[in-house]
C-alpha cells in the first residue's frame, strides 16, 4: 500500500492535519493507498506557491512549455500499461478502458505540446492609416483544477495540459475516490522538469479542500468536472468573486434507433455506451429512444447480449463490466431501480447486486434494462450513473428528437439510421454538445471540443482549441506608427 503526499512548491509533503484517508479497490475492497486529508492551510500554501511561480512560468517561451508537455506524454506512453493497471485497482474500470483513459492523456499531451508553437492569435487591418492591430492570448494566473473519479487520467490531463501550455500555474485537487493516478501524473511533471510551484497537488475532501480552493482569492479560475449539484455550488461560490469557472457536469445521454438501423451495430453501440465503465461515464447512454417498428427485435437482442456480459475484477481481461466505484454509488443505483419499478417500468433483466463466485465482495451490480419507460419517469430524466438503461418507444424521428431534448442535460446523443436525410436532420435538431451518427454516445477524440449544453455545463468547452479559450484572456494590441495622434471613430 502506498502513502500518497501533497506536492507543494516542488516538495512532497504530509498534510498539515497529519491525517490520511483510505482509498479502496472497488472490486476487492482491499485498501490500495493512504491519501492526505488536507485542509485550508495546505491550500493556502499551494496557492502561494502557484502565485509566486506564475510570474516566471508565464515568461517561459510557450514552445519550451510545450516541450515539457511532450516529454510528459512520452513518459505516460512508456508507463501506459502500469498506469492502466493502477487505475483499474484504484476505481474499478476494466483494463481495456483504463488503457484508453491513459491514452487520452497521452493524446492530450502531444496535442497541447503542439499548441506551444501555435496558440494562434490574429492580426487584422486597422481603420486608421499607419496603425497595426493584433489580438493575442494571455495566460490568466492560478488555475484551480477539480476533477471527478471516473476518468482519473483523461480529465486531469484535459485541464492541466492546456492550463500549463498557455502559461498558467496549477493547484490540482483530484477526486477522493481515485487519487492514485493524480499522484503519478504529478510525479511525471516533476520528472520532466516542470519548475517548482508550477503544478501543485492537494488531496482532500471536496467540501473542505475543494471548497477552500474555490473560495481562495489567490485562485483566478476554476476548471471543474463533477456532479451538477456540486457544480452549482462551485459556480455560486466562485461567482461571488467574479472568478472564471468552467463546469462539465451530468448527463442523461440517449441513443436513438430508427426502424431502418443496422440492428447488430446498434446493439453493439448501446452495450458499449451503456455498460462500459459500468455506466459511469459522463457520456454513458442511459436512455434508448426506439422507433416502434424495431422496438421488440432490439429489445430481445439486447437482453440476449446483456446476459452474456461478464462481471468481475477489471484486471481479468475476459471481464466486460467491473464494479461501481463505491458503496454510495451502488446504493444510488439500487434506489433508482426501486424508483423505476414503482413508476411502472418493466424490468427486463438485471435489477440486483452481483457477487463474484469466488466470494470477493466488490460493489457489483447487474447490467439492468427497463422497457416501456415513459419520458416523464424519473429513471428517464435523472442521472443514475450506473449500469441502468431505460427503453422508450417513439413513432418518428421528430418524436425521438423531442424526447431526447426533453431532459435538463445536454452532453451527448446518438442516432442509428441508414437514411442520410434523417441523420442530417438529427445532427441539426439534437440539442447536445456532442452528436454521434451510427455510433454510441461515447468516444470523444481529444482534438474536438468537448462539453454539453443546458444543465451539463455553463457553455465552456474542453479539449481541442476550445480549451485554449478557457485558459487564456484575449488581449487586443494597437500599434500606431504614424507619429501623430490618430483617434479611432473620429479621424477615419
Ligand atoms: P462530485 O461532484 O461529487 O465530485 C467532483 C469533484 O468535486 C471531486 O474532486 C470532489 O471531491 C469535488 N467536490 C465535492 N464537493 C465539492 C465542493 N463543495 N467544492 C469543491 N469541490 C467539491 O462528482 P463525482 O466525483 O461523483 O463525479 C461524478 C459526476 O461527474 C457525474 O455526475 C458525472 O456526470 C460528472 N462527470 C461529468 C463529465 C463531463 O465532462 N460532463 C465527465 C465526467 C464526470 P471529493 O472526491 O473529495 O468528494
Amino acid at each position: 500500500m502506498e502513502r500518497l503526499q501533497n506536492y507543494i512548491d516542488g516538495r512532497w509533503q504530509a498534510p498539515a492535519s497529519g491525517r490520511y484517508d483510505l482509498d479502496y479497490d472497488p472490486a476487492t475492497l482491499n485498501v490500495v493507498a493512504e491519501v492526505p486529508d488536507s485542509g485550508p492551510d495546505d491550500v493556502d500554501q499551494a496557492v502561494a506557491a502557484a502565485r509566486a511561480a506564475f510570474e516566471s512560468w508565464r515568461l517561459v517561451p510557450a514552445p519550451r512549455r510545450g516541450e515539457m508537455l511532450f516529454e510528459a506524454g512520452r513518459l505516460l506512453r512508456e508507463r501506459k500499461e502500469e498506469l492502466a493497471r493502477m487505475m483499474t485497482r484504484d476505481m474499478g474500470k476494466v483494463l481495456l478502458e483504463a488503457r484508453g483513459d491513459v491514452q487520452e492523456g497521452i493524446d492530450m499531451a502531444f496535442y497541447m505540446a503542439g499548441e506551444g508553437r501555435r496558440s494562434f492569435g490574429y492580426t487584422t487591418p486597422s481603420e486608421l492609416a499607419d496603425k497595426f492591430a493584433l489580438a493575442m492570448r494571455d495566460p490568466i494566473g492560478v488555475a484551480g483544477i477539480i476533477t471527478p473519479w471516473n476518468f482519473p487520467m483523461a480529465i486531469p490531463t484535459w485541464k492541466v495540459f492546456p492550463a500549463l501550455v498557455t502559461g498558467n500555474t496549477v493547484v490540482f485537487k483530484p477526486a477522493s475516490e481515485s487519487p492514485w493516478l493524480a499522484y503519478e501524473l504529478v510525479r511525471i511533471f516533476e520528472k520532466v522538469g516542470v519548475p517548482a510551484g508550477v503544478v501543485n497537488l492537494i488531496f482532500g475532501q471536496g467540501e473542505t479542500t475543494g471548497e477552500a480552493l474555490v473560495n481562495h482569492v489567490g485562485v483566478d479560475l476554476i476548471s471543474f468536472t463533477g456532479s451538477t449539484d456540486t457544480g452549482r455550488r462551485v459556480a455560486t461560490l466562485a461567482g461571488q468573486q467574479l472568478k472564471r469557472v468552467s463546469l462539465e457536469l451530468g448527463g442523461k445521454n440517449a441513443v436513438i434507433v430508427l426502424d431502418d438501423a443496422d440492428l447488430e451495430l446498434a446493439v453493439d453501440g448501446i452495450l458499449w455506451s451503456a455498460y462500459g465503465t459500468t455506466g459511469q461515464r459522463c457520456t454513458a447512454c442511459s436512455r434508448i429512444i426506439v422507433q416502434s417498428g424495431i422496438y421488440e427485435r432490439l429489445r430481445e437482442r439486447l437482453i440476449a447480449r446483456m446476459q452474456n456480459l461478464r462481471l468481475g475484477s477489471g484486471l481479468d481481461e475476459t471481464v466486460d463490466v467491473g464494479p461501481l466505484v463505491s458503496e454510495a454509488a451502488l446504493a444510488k443505483v439500487e434506489r433508482y431501480v426501486a424508483i423505476g419499478r414503482s413508476e411502472g417500468a418493466r424490468l427486463d433483466t438485471g435489477g440486483d447486486r452481483w457477487a463474484a463466485p469466488d466470494k470477493t465482495h466488490g460493489w457489483f451490480y447487474l447490467p439492468t434494462l427497463f422497457a416501456d419507460v415513459e419520458p416523464s419517469m424519473r429513471i428517464a430524466r435523472e442521472e443514475i450513473f450506473g449500469p441502468v438503461l431505460s427503453m422508450i418507444r417513439v413513432s418518428s424521428l421528430d418524436e425521438a428528437v423531442t424526447v431526447n431534448n426533453g431532459v435538463t442535460y445536454g452532453l451527448s446523443s446518438s442516432i442509428f439510421t441508414r437514411d442520410v436525410n434523417q441523420a442530417f436532420r438529427a445532427m441539426r435538431d439534437l440539442r447536445t454538445g456532442i452528436v454521434y451518427v451510427n455510433a454510441g454516445t461515447t468516444g470523444a477524440e481529444i482534438h474536438l471540443p468537448f462539453g454539453g449544453t443546458r444543465g451539463t455545463g455553463n457553455g465552456h468547452r474542453e479539449a481541442g482549441i476550445a480549451a485554449l479559450d478557457f485558459f487564456t484572456e484575449w488581449k487586443s494590441v494597437y500599434v500606431d506608427y504614424s507619429g501623430r495622434l490618430q483617434r479611432a471613430q473620429i479621424d477615419t
